[in-house]
């Protein structure tokens, strides 16, 4: 299973890396899932693993104002406020997260 997850997340582009810090069990969870459910997992996987880094995904691009972050960036079926946002977590953990400059129009 971690061959083909391997695999998968080469192709998504997601490297290896997101699937070799997987645990077994979180492995064999994986079984008997869809090409289509393990290639979103896989894709969620990292994003996470980027969110971590501070990384913005590509098609986050719109300037939303969370209550515990201030500016970020977010997808843009978001509301143009929030109360709390994917990168709250991270910003807690102390990870710099990249952030819109608010004095440009969105
Ligand atoms: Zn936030």
């Amino acid at each position: 299973m971690r061959d083909i997850l391997l695999r998968l997340s080469e192709e998504e582009g997601a490297g290896p890396a997101v699937i070799h810090r997987l645990s077994d069990e979180d492995v064999a969870a994986c079984t008997g899932e869809s090409e289509k459910t393990l290639r979103a997992y896989v894709r969620g996987l990292r994003q996470q693993a980027d969110l971590a880094a501070g990384i913005k995904p590509l098609e986050w691009n719109v300037a939303v104002n969370c209550r515990g972050c201030g500016p970020v960036w977010l997808w843009p079926t978001c509301p143009a406020e929030v109360i709390a946002c994917p990168w709250c977590r991270h910003r807690k953990a102390g990870t710099r997260i990249p952030t819109p400059d608010p004095s440009l129009p969105t």
